[in-house]
């Protein structure tokens, strides 16, 4: 039976720069593609470029490297079959993470962690699915109207407030927000801080 082919990016190995996982060295699998269209997008460049790869080939890339955790990020990897390479990942034992604006519902039993960064809509079952809500805020942030995550703030939701771009007047937004409600917590975007991919 053919192999399900799908569009990557790019695949390399870094260290997560931010959300919960701050700091974790990982293997990180772009998938191409995104409809979403956010102005502030910093992985335009994954848009259109990339290659056609069957799950094996991908998990051939991913062996050279000494380390079992992996985020499937884009783009938008629900635009594409990320189940199957999620699965196969997890009968090989990866520690698997994944980042996804949470814009369609999908099955994300193979995911051990899963990051939902809501943009222009958000789907209200994947926000439930989150073990991690990642939202970034800038100027243009409607500050009310993101207090409707609030309410996913729990013992098994983190609720990040990540400022655009890590400018200064975003991050003070972000600080104002934490300090006011708690149970928030700050993410940075360190690995451009530290400049790594
Ligand atoms: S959802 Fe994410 S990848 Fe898609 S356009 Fe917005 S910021 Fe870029």
């Amino acid at each position: 039976m053919q192999q399900p082919c799908l569009k990557v990016n790019e695949i390399f190995y870094s260290i997560q720069g931010e959300g919960p996982h701050t700091g974790m060295p990982a293997v990180f699998v772009r998938l191409a593609g995104c409809s979403m269209g956010c102005e502030f997008c910093d992985t335009r460049y994954a848009f259109a470029q990339g290659e056609d790869m069957t799950v094996a080939q991908i998990l051939a890339a991913m062996s050279q490297y000494p380390c079992h955790n992996v985020v499937i990020t884009g783009g938008e990897p629900t635009e594409q079959d990320f189940a199957s390479l999620a699965s196969a990942l997890k009968k090989q034992a990866w520690n698997v993470h994944m980042e996804t604006n949470g814009a369609q519902d999908a099955d994300v039993s193979d995911i051990d962690f899963l990051v939902v960064s809501p943009k222009k809509y958000v789907n209200q079952e994947m926000l439930k699915k989150a073990h991690a809500i990642k939202i970034v805020v800038g100027q243009q942030t409607d500050l009310e109207d993101l207090k409707k995550y609030f309410q996913y703030a729990n013992d098994r939701t983190t609720v990040c407030l990540q400022p655009e771009s890590n400018l200064q007047e975003n991050i003070d937004l972000c600080v104002n927000l934490i300090k006011q409600n708690p149970f928030l917590r700050l993410s940075l975007q360190t690995h451009k801080m530290a400049n790594i991919k």
